[in-house]
């Protein structure tokens, strides 16, 4: 069979493949720490699986509107409201299959071929098949271990051309870990809203996830606030990071610009494609929005104190450079100093994807791979510590003993 041009050169989600892989070694019974997978080991919460069984048991399995009920795009609106202060009603909001559905969907409407998409690397390896299957241009701007992953506004407006469509900007951040302060968000928002059409895609999926423990500075804050930039900008969030939802797959987009222009067409697109989440899950997805506030602070407190012992365990190990998380549930060192060597098992590590290999074969760690995240990711890791302070103890001291084995 032939396959068209636009799957032939298109790779798989790598953080998707590293769960898969440490899943199926724990299955042959190697016991595999895993740092893959961007997922929350926390259970959903049991008012949420409460609420979709009884939805289920009333008979809640016809087809529903396409972008989402009423009732659960009233509460996600409610919330973004009260929580981002983003001026947006019901009509604005479209429910899909996850935040990456809803990314997906939101290329598809603003890319047009040629168009450029400005995306600050280290970024989330998802974002630029998303731009070019909608047959734009990634345009990255890097914003590497040596600036704290932080891009500045001089950066971003030096990225930035008469052909830039749309610029994604994702605090806190996967893979970096790095969540930015208000007042540096406000500084990117101000570059973009100069910009005469650029549209803002702000990912908001780790907004429940910031630590100011670490750094007192960081703060959720989104720039569709922003009276400058609320037409331009579209948010997107979801219940898989902070309500631990990842199999549940909601997402949305609020895009309330020209009078839902965005969201309008986003339901067009998407009733020619899924029609829309499972109906039972709708009343259980607008239970979690609404309890959001009281359930993800536990949760945020003790990924709080996993990035504090992560940041710790990996600034014992010599050979890595990190910068200590802020947000989200990644830390994303860079090992460039173990290229070049050999491992105890003979192999050579001359790059993040041979150093990934070998420590999960050699080590039984799953960590991620930096190359997709961006050109300037190419020398780091992503450790997701989504699991128990025991494991991080564990997963972390392996690889410091076998990166010190490294000759
Ligand atoms: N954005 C970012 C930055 C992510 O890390 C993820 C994780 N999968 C998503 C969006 C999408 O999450 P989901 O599709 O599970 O809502
Ligand atoms: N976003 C998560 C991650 O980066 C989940 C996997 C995915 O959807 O890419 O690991």
């Amino acid at each position: 069979m032939k396959l068209s041009s636009r799957v032939r050169s298109l790779k798989g989600s790598a953080t998707l493949a590293v769960t898969a892989r440490a899943a199926a070694l724990r299955a042959e019974g190697r016991d595999v720490i895993g740092f893959g997978a961007g997922e929350p080991d926390f259970d959903t919460p049991d008012f949420v699986k409460q609420v979709a069984s009884e939805a289920l048991a009333a008979g809640l399995t016809k087809y529903a509107p396409t972008p989402g009920t009423p009732d659960l795009r009233e509460a996600i609106a409610a919330r973004m409201r009260t929580r981002n202060g983003i001026d947006c009603r019901a009509e604005h909001v479209v429910v899909a299959v996850g935040a990456k559905h809803a990314a997906f969907e939101v290329m598809q409407c603003l890319v047009e071929r040629g168009d450029e998409v400005v995306v600050v690397t280290p970024a989330w390896l998802s974002y630029r098949p998303m731009v070019e299957l909608a047959g734009g241009t990634v345009v990255e701007c890097p914003a590497g271990i040596d600036v704290g992953f932080k891009v500045t506004p001089e950066r971003l407006r030096a990225a930035m051309t008469d052909r830039t469509t749309a610029v994604i900007l994702n605090s806190p951040g996967n893979p970096t870990g790095v969540a930015y302060s208000r007042a540096e968000v406000e500084a990117l928002a101000a570059v973009i809203a100069d910009h005469p059409t650029a549209t803002l895609v702000s990912d908001e999926i780790y907004e429940d996830l910031v630590y100011p423990e670490v750094d007192p500075a960081v703060e959720a804050f989104s720039p569709g606030s922003m009276p400058a930039l609320a037409g331009r900008t579209v948010t997107l969030n979801g219940l898989s990071k902070s309500m631990a939802m990842t199999g549940w797959r909601v997402g949305w987009a609020v895009a309330p610009g020209d009078d839902g222009a965005v969201a309008k067409a986003m339901t067009r697109l998407q009733s020619q494609m899924t029609s829309g989440i499972p109906t039972f899950i709708m009343p259980a997805a607008a239970a979690a929005v609404r309890a959001q506030h009281e359930t993800s602070p536990a949760m945020r407190e003790v990924f709080a104190g996993r990035a504090r012992l992560v940041a710790e365990l990996l600034g014992g190990i010599d050979r890595f450079r990190t910068v200590a998380p802020s947000g989200a549930f990644y830390a994303f060192p860079e090992v460039g100093a173990c290229f070049g060597l050999a491992s105890p098992g003979g192999r050579v590590i001359d790059s993040s994807a041979a150093f990934a290999e070998a420590v999960l074969e050699e080590a039984e760690v799953a960590v991620v791979s930096g190359e997709d995240f961006g050109e300037v990711a190419r020398n780091h890791i992503r450790i997701s510590f989504a699991c128990s302070d025991a494991q991080i103890r564990t997963g972390i001291g392996r690889i410091a003993e076998w990166v010190a084995s490294l000759r």
